[in-house]
């Protein structure tokens, strides 16, 4: 599943691409993307209408046409963007055609992906203040607002990261990797964590979807990039995906156990397990 850095390097690498241009035509294969709302009336909002950016918040990139309208796109599961793909590609579920003759493909073999239409920025900003918590690479991911947040929370911290309500954008592989970087065991309730462990916990949640975004994100699964080619943040995984290898801190093994639902990886040496207490 694309997390915050994939996302982040597609927009990127559409960016250039997209913005300035009309969209001339929005075509939507498949209603079930922008259930509710039926497709002619996503295409007739959209139509003709100039994009002024290319943005994205958490794992969801926004599509900002001039007047006010956005629309909302998340990847989900297997979702990408392919900008001017070979005629033969496969699993398109949108078309959106710019004005310049060029046209950007949604393709999505497992259609969870979803396009979600807002009318005025009020409206948008709404629709991410009700799924969406703190932007990890912006200017209020501050230790004080991870301790705040921390504080009220009795979840695993693997499960309080992959909560997008709380910080927007951390997925199962990043969530691995910070939590390996800062020494925390993923199962380690959230509200016992020391103020020193949540400083190192922030700067690692930053320095690795920065690593991710400077690699192109990672390429396992479904994610391609908009042009086809592929990220390698894999080849810098520290332990996620690497069960039986040796740490590279230490020289333990690396374990795979569930956590928050999810395959997580760790080394308990670096990130000693959190004892069970025992009620009498
Ligand atoms: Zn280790």
């Amino acid at each position: 599943m694309p997390e915050l850095p994939e996302v982040e390097t597609i927009r990127r690498h559409l960016a250039p691409m997209m913005e300035g241009r009309e969209l001339a035509r929005l075509r939507i294969d498949d209603a079930r993307w922008s259930v509710p709302i039926a497709p002619e009336e996503v295409a007739a909002a959209v139509e003709g209408r100039r994009i002024e950016r290319l943005g994205r918040r958490g794992k969801y990139l926004e599509l900002a046409l001039k007047g006010e309208v956005h629309l909302m796109l998340h990847l989900r599961m297997t979702g990408t963007l392919l900008y001017d793909p070979e005629p033969d590609a496969r699993y398109v579920r949108v078309a959106f055609e710019l004005s310049d003759g060029h046209r950007v493909l949604f393709c999505d073999p497992r259609r969870f992906g979803t396009g979600e239409l807002a009318l005025g920025d009020e409206a948008r900003d709404a629709f991410f203040a009700a799924r969406l918590g703190v932007e990890p690479l912006g200017d209020e991911f501050t230790v004080d607002h991870l301790r705040t947040l921390a504080r009220r929370s009795r979840a695993p911290i693997k499960a309080f990261l992959l909560d997008q309500t709380k910080i927007a954008g951390v997925g199962n592989i990043y969530a691995d990797e910070a939590l390996f970087r800062s020494r925390i065991h993923p199962l380690r309730r959230t509200s016992t964590l020391k103020a020193g462990q949540l400083e190192e916990l922030r700067d690692a949640v930053v320095a690795t979807l920065e690593k991710g975004i400077d690699h192109g994100g990672s390429t396992i699964d479904d994610f391609r990039h908009p042009d086809g080619i592929s990220g390698s943040f894999q080849n810098e995984f520290l332990v996620h995906t690497r069960r039986g290898e040796a740490c590279v801190r230490c020289g333990g093994e690396i374990v795979k156990f569930v956590a928050a639902g999810r395959g997580t990886y760790a080394c308990e040496r670096c990130q000693p397990r959190p004892r069970v207490r025992r009620h009498a």
